[in-house]
C-alpha cells in the first residue's frame, strides 16, 4: 500500500532538488537567458557571469588551483568522454611510437569501459582491467603495478556507484606516479563530489570528472572536467588533452582554429547556462550536514536488510568506506522485477540491475542480473527508511512463503 513517493534513487540523480534550483533556473529564464560569452550586450553579460560563477564555485569546492581548469560539461560521461577521447587522441595525433596503454578497473562505469573499449576494440590501445575484491576495493598498488611504460592514461573511481566503496585515490596516484610519472590519472567522481571534501591538488590528480547532478543537488545536463597542469600545460603548445568538439567559444581565435587557453580550448558550442544557473544556486544552498545523516540513514538500511531473511547485501560490511548506497538482493526474484514491483504497487523509486557497472556484478557474483540499489539523499528521513523496510520484510516473507 502506497503513501506517497519515497525516492531512493539519489545515486542516479539526487531528488527533490533544493527549491532554489527551480527558482534560480525560472528567473534565469526570465531575465537573464542571453548566450554566455556571445555578444556583449546585458543579457548575454548576465548569462556569462551566472556561468562563470557557477565555475568558480566548483573550482573553490575541488580545490582547483583556478577557476579556468574547470571545463564545464552536460555531465559526468560528457566529462570522462572529453578526458578519454582527449588524452587518446592527444597521444596518437603526437605520433607515439608505441601502442598506447590504458588501466581502468573493474568498478568502472560504462562511461570509462565503453570509452576505453572502443578503442581497443579497433586494435588502437592495449588496455588492463585491474579488479576490485569482493568488496569492492581496488587496491592501489595491483592498480600501479597494470601501469607500464607505454601507459598514458590510468582511470579509477572514486566510488563504486553499485556498492558504494570508496577508494583510496591518493594512494593509487602516488604508486602511479612512482611507476611512470607520464601517465595521467582519471578519477571518476560521480557518486563523490558533494559528498566527500576532495582537494584535486592535494591528491595529485590530473583529471577529475564530475556530475552536477548528484550529491551537488543541482539539474541533470550539468557536469564538470577539473583539468591539472600535467594534463594540460599553461604552455598549451604541450597539452594532453586534445579537444575533438569543436566550435564557436565566444572568445577571439584567429582562423580556423580553436582558443588553445583553458576552459576555452576544451569548450565548444553554448553551454547549459540554465542548468548552471540551478547548480550555482544548489551549490549555494547546500549544507554541510547531509553526507552525515546520508551516512546514519544507510546504517540503518544495511542493519535492517541484514535481518531480513532472504535478503543478501553486498560490499562493505558497515558505513566506513562507503558512499550512501546500499546494494542487496532477494532471494526468488530477479533485480529488475523487485524494483519495478516497489515502483508499482509502493510507489517506491529504486533501482534494480547492472547500474551501467557490469563487469563487477561478475566479481561479487550477481552477473547477468544486477541487484537493487538503495540510496538515500538529503531529505530522506528515518521514517522513510523504516517505511522501505517493512515492505523490503514483507516482500521477502511474501518469497519464503510461496518458496
Ligand atoms: N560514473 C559514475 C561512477 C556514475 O555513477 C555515473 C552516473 N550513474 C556516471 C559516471 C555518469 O554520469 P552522468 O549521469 O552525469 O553522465
Amino acid at each position: 500500500m502506497s503513501s506517497g513517493l519515497l525516492y531512493l534513487d539519489n545515486a542516479a540523480t539526487s531528488w527533490p532538488k533544493p527549491p532554489e534550483v527551480a527558482e534560480a533556473m525560472c528567473a534565469f529564464l526570465a531575465t537573464q537567458a542571453g548566450n554566455p560569452g556571445r555578444g556583449g550586450h546585458r543579457m548575454a553579460r548576465e548569462a556569462a557571469g551566472v556561468v562563470e560563477r557557477a565555475r568558480s564555485k566548483l573550482a573553490a569546492l575541488i580545490h582547483a588551483p583556478c577557476a579556468k581548469r574547470v571545463v564545464l560539461t552536460h555531465g559526468c560521461t560528457d566529462s570522462v568522454n572529453l578526458s578519454v577521447h582527449g588524452v587518446l587522441r592527444g597521444a596518437m595525433r603526437g605520433g607515439c611510437g608505441t601502442k598506447p596503454h590504458a588501466v581502468m578497473t573493474s568498478i568502472e562505469h560504462n562511461a570509462v569501459l565503453r570509452t576505453l573499449s572502443c578503442y581497443a576494440k579497433d586494435g588502437l590501445i592495449d588496455v588492463t582491467l585491474v579488479e576490485c575484491d569482493g568488496r569492492g576495493t581496488v587496491d592501489p598498488q595491483e592498480f600501479a603495478a597494470a601501469v607500464n611504460e607505454r601507459t598514458i592514461m590510468a582511470c579509477l573511481s572514486h566510488a563504486s556507484n553499485a556498492l558504494g566503496t570508496i577508494q583510496d585515490i591518493g594512494g593509487a596516484v602516488k604508486a602511479v606516479r612512482s611507476k611512470n610519472p607520464d601517465t595521467l590519472v582519471m578519477v571518476d567522481a560521480a557518486q563523490t563530489v558533494g559528498h566527500l571534501p576532495i582537494d584535486v591538488q592535494a591528491l595529485d590528480v590530473d583529471l577529475l570528472a564530475i556530475a552536477g547532478h548528484k550529491g551537488l543537488l543541482g539539474p541533470t545536463g550539468t557536469g564538470a572536467l577539473y583539468v591539472s597542469e600535467r594534463a594540460y600545460p599553461d604552455d598549451c603548445a604541450k597539452a594532453r588533452v586534445f579537444c575533438e568538439r569543436r566550435g564557436g567559444t565566444g572568445a577571439v581565435a584567429p582562423g580556423l582554429e580553436m582558443p588553445t587557453t583553458l576552459p576555452d580550448a576544451l569548450e565548444a558550442g553554448t553551454s547549459n547556462a540554465v542548468g548552471f544557473a540551478g547548480l550555482l544556486a544548489a551549490m549555494n544552498a547546500k549544507t554541510e550536514s547531509h553526507h552525515e545523516h546520508e551516512m546514519d540513514l544507510t546504517r540503518r538500511l544495511l542493519d535492517g536488510l541484514g535481518s531480513i531473511r532472504g535478503i543478501t547485501m553486498y560490499g562493505l560490511g558497515g558505513i566506513e568506506g562507503r558512499m550512501p548506497v546500499v546494494l542487496f538482493n532477494m532471494d526468488g526474484v530477479a533485480a529488475r522485477d523487485l524494483a519495478a514491483g516497489l515502483d508499482a504497487e509502493e510507489d517506491i523509486a529504486v533501482r534494480g540491475g547492472v547500474h551501467c557497472a557490469p563487469l563487477v556484478h561478475e566479481t561479487i557474483g550477481t552477473a547477468p542480473l544486477g541487484a537493487v540499489r538503495a540510496s538515500p539523499g538529503p531529505t530522506t528521513t528515518v521514517d522513510e527508511i523504516g517505511r522501505f523496510l517493512r515492505v523490503v520484510d514483507r516482500y521477502a516473507f511474501g518469497m519464503t512463503a510461496a518458496g
